[in-house]
Formats: structure tokens, C-alpha cells, sequence
């Protein structure tokens, strides 16, 4: 008998209209047992096919809704197709052998669960549902057959595994590599990145800011750069080599300042003045006005401080203040790039955030330009949640 997961009465709303989550609370009786990772029909509540779905019984998203053709076979070879449909889209971005970018975001490209990012010759994979690893040789196999790499990792994030009731998984295990920390050098727009794949946040490299360093990167020449979060200096290679005339690096991990510093020397950029601050930034931004410090831009990517909607309260007023004390730093007529990559905040309550901060900082703030995702971290019109990376280049007055 083919599991069958029905829904309660009134509950097929956001289902029937393409939202491809089906919650715990939307589901009536469940038929056939399924178990993690099955594949399930779903019905509405008179038994009326809506879709097939993977199925998982540990988790909120109690199924993700993978195709409507009743008619399908959704097996292995649905997926590797699905697998590889992702990767042709991508295909401008695969000419440059160095060039990294991502090859699969989960539910953006109809893949729920499974996210690929690719730098160089390397694959970096996270699995986050029962269905993706169910999936996960299918991948291994369509990615070796595609690309060849020289290695897979894995580097799946483990709370979402734990929501998802899954074990987590760390470093190179269940995966292709000989190597659990390879070292990728890597060509993003004619500058120069080391990552060390198996170490490091994220999966590596943040390559969702790519397109946004060249935006934020236009307005650096002649200015002062304060790059606060800068992991390993992404932001300051592109402003340097656009012409900033200081870079002050402010992390709180000496691991990535290190790095940073490194990607400066690797690009020929070293003769820039370059200041290292390793702390806390919220209190260190505080700490630079007392000093009596000044920038004439600050660009400010913090880690994701709300991971859902419920978190989005106490976050607001970590970016709030963050912002708050960017403005201060900032001369007449400064640059603030300032990101929020937590899906819990939406653009407009961000650029609401951003209006706060500027209120009880007392200056005039414009929005010279809006930023979002790169086309490779494609938003799903149907799935609001893909839409997460936002950033407001703005002039303080
Ligand atoms: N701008 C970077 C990405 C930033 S990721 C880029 O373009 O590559 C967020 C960074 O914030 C990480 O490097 C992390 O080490 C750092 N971080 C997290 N919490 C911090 C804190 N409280 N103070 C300073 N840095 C912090």
C-alpha cells in the first residue's frame, strides 16, 4: 500500500496554492506507516490527490511536497533528474573552473532538503531531511557523473538535522573526500580565496554576498572602511582593490582575521593600512566611538541573529543596535552596507530596523540601493522562507 498522508478538513489551503510545506498541524490520519524519508501521497481530507511528498515524522514540516503530476514516479531517478536540472541552470556559472557558487538550494530548486555548493574542482553537500538522505548516494553518484570533483564534504548544519530527527553528521564523513580539510583556491570576480572546506562556517566561503561585495565595493574608493563581521575578509578584498584607503577588520574569531589578512597579502593589497580588531562587535562598535573613531563607510554582515519568525523580536534589537552605532562611526555623508541574513526578518521589517537606528542615532539616512540574493540562491515565488539574504547600501547624512 502506498503511505497516504491525509489532510484535516480546511487545511489544503496552502497546499492546493503551491506552498510546498505540509505541518504536523494540517495533517489528519496518516495510512501505510511511512517512515522517515518515504515517499507519500498526499490527499485532502475527501482523499483528492494533491501531491507526492517526503514524509518526516520528527519534524514541524511533517512533509515536503516534491511533485503534483499524480502521475509520476518519484523515485531515484526523479531526483537525479531534479539533481540535474539544478546544476544546467547554473551552467554560466560552472564555466570558470576556480568559480564557486551553489549548485542546488533545497526547495528553491525543487530539491527539498538538499543544498550544494560547489568551489573550484570541491562539492560541499548538506542533507537536512530524512528525504534528502534517503536521496543521498542518488547525489553522490549524479554529482560525480556531472562535475567529477575531486571530493565531496559534507557540512550539514546539525540543528537543522536535530529538527529534523536525524543524527548529525560532521566533516568528511559519508562523503568523497580522502582529505576532511582540503584547501580550495578559489576565483571570485578576479580575486583570490583560500578555504579550508572542511573547517570554517558555513560551507566555506560566503558566496551568497558575492554580487553584493561588487555593489558595496563601487562606493569605496578614497573612504576610511570599518568591515565589522568580516569572517575572512571577503568584503575588504573587494574594497581595497576598489581603491579604499584603510580597511579595519573586526571579527570576533582570530582564525578568520588571520584569514583576512592573508586574502589581503594573497591579492596584492597589503600596502593598503590594515587594522586587525578581534571582540565582540556589538560592544566593540561602541568602544571605537568612545575612542573617538570615524569611518567614511561600514559595512556590517552579522551572523544570522533570528533563525525564525518567533526569534525576530530579539534579534531586532541586536541589528538595531548594531546599526545604531555603525551610524555614529560614520562621518557626514558616509557609506553603510548593513545585511541581515535571518530568514525570521523580512526586507521590509529590516529597512524598519535600519529607520530605527538611524532615528535615535539623529542622522538622515538615503537607501542608494537594495540588496538580495545572487541567482544562484534563487528565491521560490511559492516559498516566501528562500528569501532570506537582504542589505540596504545607504548614505548617513
Ligand atoms: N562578511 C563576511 C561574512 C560574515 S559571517 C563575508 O563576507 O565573508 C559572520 C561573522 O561574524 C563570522 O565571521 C563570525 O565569526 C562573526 N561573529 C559572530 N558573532 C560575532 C560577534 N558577536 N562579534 C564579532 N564577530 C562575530
Amino acid at each position: 500500500m502506498i503511505p497516504t498522508v491525509r489532510l484535516l478538513p480546511g487545511r489544503d489551503k496552502s497546499a492546493r496554492e503551491g506552498h510546498p510545506w505540509v505541518f504536523s498541524g494540517a495533517v489528519g490520519l496518516v495510512g501505510g506507516d511511512p517512515g522517515p524519508g518515504d515517499v507519500v501521497r498526499v490527499v485532502d481530507s475527501r482523499g483528492e490527490f494533491l501531491a507526492w511528498g517526503h514524509y518526516s515524522p520528527g519534524s514541524r514540516i511533517r512533509v515536503r511536497l516534491l511533485e503534483r503530476a499524480e502521475n509520476a514516479t518519484v523515485d531515484e531517478v526523479w531526483w537525479a533528474a531534479r539533481l540535474s536540472a539544478a546544476v544546467a541552470r547554473r551552467r554560466e556559472q560552472l564555466i570558470d573552473p576556480r568559480g564557486a557558487c551553489r549548485l542546488v538550494f533545497s526547495e528553491a530548486d525543487l530539491l527539498p532538503g538538499l543544498v550544494v555548493d560547489r568551489y573550484g574542482d570541491h562539492c560541499v553537500l548538506q542533507v537536512h531531511t530524512p528525504g534528502a538522505e534517503r536521496m543521498r548516494a542518488t547525489t553522490l553518484e549524479r554529482l560525480g557523473a556531472l562535475l567529477s570533483p575531486a571530493a565531496v564534504l559534507d557540512r550539514s548544519d546539525e540543528l537543522q538535522r536535530r529538527l529534523e530527527g536525524l543524527p548529525v553528521v560532521t566533516g568528511a564523513s559519508a562523503a568523497l573526500a580522502a582529505d576532511p580539510a582540503p584547501a580550495v583556491r578559489i576565483n571570485d570576480a578576479g580575486l583570490t580565496f583560500d578555504i579550508r572546506l572542511g573547517e570554517g562556517q558555513k560551507t566555506g566561503f560566503y558566496i551568497d554576498q558575492r554580487l553584493n561585495r561588487a555593489a558595496v565595493a563601487a562606493w569605496a574608493p578614497g573612504r576610511r572602511v570599518l568591515d565589522a563581521f568580516c569572517y575572512t575578509g571577503a568584503f575588504s578584498v573587494h574594497a581595497a582593490r576598489a581603491g579604499a584607503v584603510g580597511i579595519t577588520l573586526l571579527d570576533s574569531s582570530r582564525d578568520a582575521l588571520e584569514a583576512a589578512v592573508g586574502h589581503l597579502a594573497l591579492n596584492g593589497l597589503a600596502a593598503v593600512p590594515i587594522e586587525v580588531r578581534r571582540g565582540n562587535a556589538f560592544a566593540d562598535l561602541r568602544r571605537l566611538r568612545d575612542e573617538g573613531r570615524s569611518f567614511d563607510m561600514v559595512i556590517l554582515d552579522p551572523p544570522r541573529l533570528a533563525q525564525t519568525r518567533s526569534q525576530a523580536p530579539r534579534a531586532a534589537r541586536a541589528y538595531k543596535d548594531a546599526n545604531l552605532f555603525a551610524m555614529k562611526l560614520l562621518e557626514p555623508e558616509g557609506i553603510l552596507a548593513t545585511f541581515s541574513c535571518s530568514g525570521g526578518i523580512e526586507p521590509d521589517f529590516f529597512q524598519e530596523i535600519v529607520r530605527w537606528a538611524a532615528k535615535d542615532a539623529g542622522r538622515e539616512v538615503q537607501i542608494l540601493q537594495k540588496l538580495g540574493q545572487p541567482f544562484d540562491h534563487p528565491v521560490r515565488l511559492d516559498l516566501p522562507e528562500t528569501e532570506y539574504l537582504k542589505g540596504l547600501i545607504c548614505r548617513v547624512l
